[in-house]
């Protein structure tokens, strides 16, 4: 793939908990945009297959699942949308959610993805963070959020090894939002950012 052909995105960074999956699900019903989460693709994959189970036994304990699996994964998922053409590079911006998460990651994407943005949802409150995640346990059934060490396990994960990932980007590509507000108080904040990124995408030929 020439520099040139690398899928426009942006990168929606967080902590669990603080609102990315949300944020990402309503960016992606809006024209323009294709959300991919990876969280969503290893929930996708069957639990029975190899790769299911060895999946599994990293996000059940709050674990990253290791860098090439990861990536093997979600890139297979990343073609199926493009051939299925339900993601139009040429069209959308993809919205990265989850990916990536390590620092190893960022190098490993970087032939595929030309990252354009980086959102970072930040919450000060841990407490509030871990409450969310409770109440989504419940919503949607998650085993990785029904446990409270397993929930405190992956923030520590998140600060040793998610958070370092910022730092392979430029400032002028970051954009801080506060993650403390209303949903549609929040979502403004990210538009305010993303839709110049947008627009820049639509102007230039791909
Ligand atoms: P959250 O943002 O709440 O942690 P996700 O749905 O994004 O939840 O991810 C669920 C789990 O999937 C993570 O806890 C981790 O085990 C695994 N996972 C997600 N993204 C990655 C990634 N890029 N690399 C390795 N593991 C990942």
């Amino acid at each position: 793939m020439t520099d040139q052909k690398r899928f426009r995105s942006i990168l929606l960074f967080g902590p669990p908990g603080v609102g990315k999956g949300t944020q990402g699900k309503i960016l992606g019903s809006v024209p323009g945009f294709f959300h991919l989460a990876v969280g969503d693709v290893f929930r996708s994959i069957d639990i029975g297959s190899p790769e299911g189970k060895e999946v599994c036994e990293y996000t059940a304990h709050g674990k990253l699942v290791p860098d090439e699996l990861t990536i093997k994964i979600w890139k297979k998922a990343l073609d199926a949308y493009v051939a299925l053409s339900w993601y139009k590079p040429r069209e959308d911006l993809l919205v990265l959610d989850g990916m990536p998460r390590t620092v190893a990651q960022t190098e490993l994407i970087q032939n595929t993805i030309d990252i354009r943005g980086v959102i970072h949802l930040s919450c000060e409150d841990e407490e509030d963070m871990i409450h969310r995640l409770r109440r989504r346990a419940i919503r949607e059934n998650r085993a990785d959020d029904a446990n409270e060490e397993v929930i405190r396990h992956r923030f520590d994960v998140y600060r040793e090894q998610s958070k370092p990932v910022l730092d392979c980007y430029p400032d002028d590509k970051k954009f801080s939002v506060e993650a403390n507000g209303s949903p549609a108080s929040v979502l403004s904040d990210i538009l305010d950012a993303l839709i110049p990124i947008q627009n820049e995408h639509f102007e230039s030929d791909w």
